[in-house]
């Protein structure tokens, strides 16, 4: 056997366009390298991968999408339901989760199969570490977070402030998460439920955990220069194998590869660039909550008065509650006012590509890591509403850890099916963050300028020579190495 034998990597991600988004970059970068990436998902979510892959493969790389089909009915959820982002009510969360469970059989079989050298898996996914270890196959874990927000969820787990704080105690009192780096507050109201007490999520996290620490190593999406500290910590509480690759999202180059990420865009790409060419540098404010946070109607409301009194131009996706009325959330009159000023863009957005137009000033972000990277990346500074997951992590990390940021002070978690709950930020203080973010104010101008600073130190770190771009080589290096007897004959 040569030492050319191609390496075949299958990459697994969670349905739900924020890990299949990312995961697929990961499968781009390493079919770039040479190696054979195959996309594992099911029917439905096939189809708007396919549409970037496709393009890929017509340019030489060797990337392939494999379909699982999903159990919908077998769970009782109507067809359709393939992605995170079609759950419209809380008591399709426990479904969805058992029919992802359902996935290990098939997987296993296509494993069997195709035997691919290795696997890298999404977090949600805890026993594809064990399936893999049926057919002697190496399982890396794609979290699709920070170091920073994994050092906390660590800290956190050993902690347990839901034995060390007090029920009577208020949960908006901040304590400080124990054994980081820097020291970083946060109340109860902001943890995930998985970390507020023994439960159904608090039993997944730890399958979680314990695949993670039978797995051979962990890809993050993020790069050392951004989080040097928390790198090395989480590193060294996990005592596992991680490798800094991304942002990943930058993989993405020229308009199509930018606009075609994830679901199709509800606006022709070519319209958002000409609306931001009549813009001036950096004098509009995007406005998107990802691809699952559901925002109440009367929340709607006060953004877009908050919005509009600021007085900026911006970008806004709406993804609304479904089955609420249409137009109920907009003030009377908006739409003909705003106009010229704001967009309003329905559902899907192409993200990165409005992010890199020179003209955008301002993100207004719920904090998911892939947004928060991808604004990042943009050398955008930005307006933090954390909902749920570890967003309120992120939130911290954007405001006090590389200061890019200015928060809107949301306060509870909330699941992001049931926005209807939360208490209300109100438009006057979106209005007035709004504008001292998009202002002329030291405190924006330095940020604007750390920004652009941390934004360059992300291209950089994936250009040739740039740590997540060595990373990559050093992890592709080491699965090689566990093929070594194959592909290595031992030398004397
Ligand atoms: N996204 C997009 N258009 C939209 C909304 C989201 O392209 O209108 C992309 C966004 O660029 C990011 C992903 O969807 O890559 C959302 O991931 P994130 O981690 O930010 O949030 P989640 O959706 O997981 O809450």
């Amino acid at each position: 056997i040569t030492g050319h034998q191609q390496l075949h990597v299958y990459l697994f991600p969670v349905p739900a366009q924020g890990h299949m988004i990312p995961t697929v970059d990961v499968a781009k970068l390493l079919a770039a390298r040479g190696l054979k990436s195959t996309v594992i998902c099911t029917p439905l979510n096939a189809v708007s991968i396919s549409k970037t892959t496709e393009r890929d493969r017509l340019s030489g790389l060797d990337i392939n999408v494999q379909t699982i089909p999903f159990p919908a009915a077998e769970v009782g959820l109507p067809e359709g339901i393939e992605s995170m982002d079609k759950i419209t009510s809380p008591e399709m969360v426990p479904k969805f989760m058992t029919a992802i469970a359902l996935l290990q059989q098939p997987f296993e079989q296509l494993l069997e199969e195709h035997r691919p050298d290795f696997v890298i898996a999404g977090m949600f996914l805890p026993w594809a570490t064990e399936s893999a270890a049926k057919f002697s196959i190496p399982r890396i874990v794609f979290h699709g977070t920070s170091s920073f927000a994994l050092s906390i969820g660590e800290s956190l787990k050993l902690y347990k402030p839901y034995e060390a704080i007090s029920v009577d105690a208020d949960p908006d009192s901040s304590f400080v998460i124990p054994g980081l780096p820097d020291k970083i507050e946060m109340t109860m109201a902001q943890l995930p439920d998985h970390l507020r007490g023994k439960n159904v999520f608090s039993e997944m996290m730890e399958k979680v955990r314990e695949s993670e620490l039978n797995s051979y190593g962990v890809l993050v999406n993020s790069f050392y220069e951004l989080e040097p500290a928390y790198a090395e910590h989480y590193r060294n509480i996990l005592g596992r194998k991680t490798w800094h690759i991304g942002p990943v999202s930058l993989r993405n180059t020229d308009t199509s590869d930018k606009a075609q990420r994830g679901k199709k865009s509800t606006i022709d790409e070519h319209y958002v660039l000409n609306w931001l060419n009549s813009k001036e540098p950096n004098s509009v404010l995007y406005v998107s909550f990802g691809s699952v946070s559901r925002v109440s109607n009367n929340q709607l409301l006060e953004l877009a008065m908050g919005l509009e009194n600021s007085g900026y131009s911006f970008i806004w996706v709406v993804r609304q509650i479904k089955n609420d009325d249409e137009e109920s959330f907009l003030p009377k009159g908006f739409e003909e006012r705003i106009e010229g000023k704001g967009l309003i863009i329905r559902d899907w957005a192409p993200q990165v590509l409005i992010l890199d137009h020179e003209a955008v000033g301002g993100f207004m972000t719920h904090c998911g890591w892939n947004s928060t990277l991808e604004g990042i990346s943009a050398g955008v500074p930005m307006i933090t509403w954390p909902m749920f997951a570890e967003q309120f992590h992120n939130e911290k990390f954007i405001t006090q850890v590389i200061k890019i940021g200015a928060p809107l002070g949301a306060k509870e978690y909330n699941m992001w099916v049931d926005a209807k709950k939360v208490s209300l930020v109100m438009n006057e203080t979106i209005a007035t963050v709004v504008t001292q973010l998009m202002g002329d104010g030291e405190e924006a101008k330095e940020m604007r300028q750390r920004a652009k600073e941390i934004g360059e130190m992300a291209k950089r770190s994936v250009e040739e020579g740039g740590s997540s771009h060595t990373n990559l080589t050093t992890f592709i290096e080491e699965m090689k190495q566990q093929l070594h007897v194959f592909i290595f004959p031992a030398t004397a």
